[in-house]
């Protein structure tokens, strides 16, 4: 079955995001020729949408009412940056499960970065080049979808604290840098990432701080990476740290008011405009502990109904929150010292020629973090950034300088204020970051 007939046997369409601006600026055309003949053929029904700027994407996709109930899927014909504002648009809307769960995301290579259309063709065992329009088209023709890994981020960004969902990668150091310094070398093309690679080989930096994570697999003795324990945490009081934002939740008097003072119409939700913000959040936690408040239980029980009520509208996961520690009792580990590079990846592909985590599933449930220590030598560095093109570039034995740590949640905690910090590709606020992978959270199509 193709997506045509699943379309046609729901009576649903598709949902396709074009950008016209990304890559060479040619998205319309190689639509029109390459991508709609085989939509045709496959009798998939679609709507096209145009974006006419940045944000166009996930404004569309977190305010349209009618989303799951007129499409079977969303396809993105542009590069990974319109993908990920149509992952965040699905997220930030009350639905969000449901919306994971339901549509089919697909992805159509028009862009200049097009690392998830290639880890999706690596995963399908379909081929990519020379042709990665039509291929891809076709994967998302085929009528079938795969549950993919996302990564829950947090970070303080224009100094308040945000969360952003992200499915590539997550970069501290060498290759950020040379990502985002590059892009003044953007009209000599691709070539710009060698050139500047080479530039910052000369002139090395290594940034200090911390990093901390949670491996996959709990280390049976001794871990065999440098560790330090996490800083002395007797308790975290609050395991839902997410919402320790609301820990100063007014007590059992004033509560009684702010069930009078707020309507707990639901609609409260759907007007805050946006649904990450602390503000807007507060809002809503208020809310829904008010009503709650009927039944005249105590705080903590109000707390605790209203976290879980909660966490049917926001994804929290289990971590605690940027600003509380991380306990070592639960597996937590830390390394102190000086870092050339800490590189998070989810999919094999970070772009269509950089096969960076070989091993990565679409829905392993890991984080494949690449962490390169301060220390390591010139030669050993320039045959990793010659290698990350065939996948050859992580040691096969135990390496003092570079290592893949499996993990499921980490936390980067830059010592100083200059540096570079990429979440998908685009840079983010230099600062504490940390992520959490939610396995198989949204469904992408595949063969
Ligand atoms: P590329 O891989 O070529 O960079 P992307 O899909 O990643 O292509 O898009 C790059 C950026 O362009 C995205 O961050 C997106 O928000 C933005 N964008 C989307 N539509 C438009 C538009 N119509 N005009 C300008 N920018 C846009
Ligand atoms: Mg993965």
């Amino acid at each position: 079955q193709h997506t045509g007939a699943i379309c046609a046997a729901a009576n649903k369409r598709l949902l396709i995001l074009l950008n016209p601006k990304s890559g060479s600026g040619k998205g319309r055309e190689l639509f029109q020729k390459q991508v709609a003949p085989l939509l045709r053929e496959a009798q998939a029904d679609y709507d096209l949408q145009i974006t006419t700027h940045s944000q166009y994407a996930l404004e569309y996709v977190r305010s349209r009412k009618d989303l799951l109930e007129r499409y079977a899927g969303i396809v993105v014909a542009s590069g990974d940056g319109l993908f990920y504002e149509v992952l965040n648009g699905l997220m930030e809307r009350m639905d969000w499960r449901r919306a994971c769960a339901q549509l089919a995301l697909g992805i159509i290579p028009c862009g200049s970065g097009n690392g998830l259309a290639k880890s999706i063709a690596h995963h399908c065992n379909e081929p990519y080049d020379p042709k990665p329009i039509m291929h891809a088209t076709l994967i998302c023709v085929a009528g079938r979808a795969t549950p993919m890994d996302v990564v829950r981020v947090e970070l303080n960004h224009r100094s308040r604290h945000s969360v952003m969902y992200s499915f590539l990668s997550i970069g501290w150091g060498l290759i950020a840098d040379i990502d985002i310094e590059s892009e003044r070398l953007r009209s000599i093309g691709a070539q710009r990432f060698t050139l500047w690679a080479i530039r910052r080989l000369i002139t090395l930096r290594s940034y200090q701080g911390k990093l901390y994570y949670l491996p996959a697999e709990q280390p049976a003795a001794s871990p065999a990476t440098p560790t330090c324990s996490a800083p002395a945490v007797s308790r975290i009081s609050l395991p839902n740290a997410p919402y320790s934002e609301f820990k100063d939740l007014p007590d059992d008097q004033q509560s009684d008011e702010f069930a009078d003072a707020l309507s707990t119409d639901r609609s409260v939700y759907r007007q805050t405009d946006s649904w990450h913000s602390a503000a807007s959040r507060r809002t809503a936690y208020y809310s829904i502990a008010g009503q709650s408040n009927r039944s005249r239980q105590s705080v903590a029980q109000r707390i605790e109904a209203a976290n879980a009520q909660f966490a049917e509208l926001v994804p929290t996961g289990n971590m605690p929150g940027l600003q509380l520690p991380l306990p070592a009792e639960q597996g937590w580990l830390c390394e102190q010292g000086e870092f050339v590079m800490v590189h998070a990846a989810y999919t094999t592909h970070l772009a269509s020629d950089c096969y960076f985590a070989p091993s990565s599933r679409l829905n392993d449930g890991l984080i494949y973090l690449v962490v390169i220590r301060g220390g390591v030598g010139r030669p050993q560095l320039l045959n990793f950034l010659l290698s990350m093109q065939s996948g050859n570039h992580l040691p096969s034995e135990p390496d003092p300088f570079i290592c893949v740590l499996p993990v499921r949640a980490f936390r980067i905690e830059p010592s100083g204020s200059q540096g570079i910090l990429t979440v998908d590709g685009e840079r983010v606020d230099y600062g504490p970051i940390q992520a959490e992978v939610f396995p198989g959270l949204i469904n992408v199509m595949t063969t």
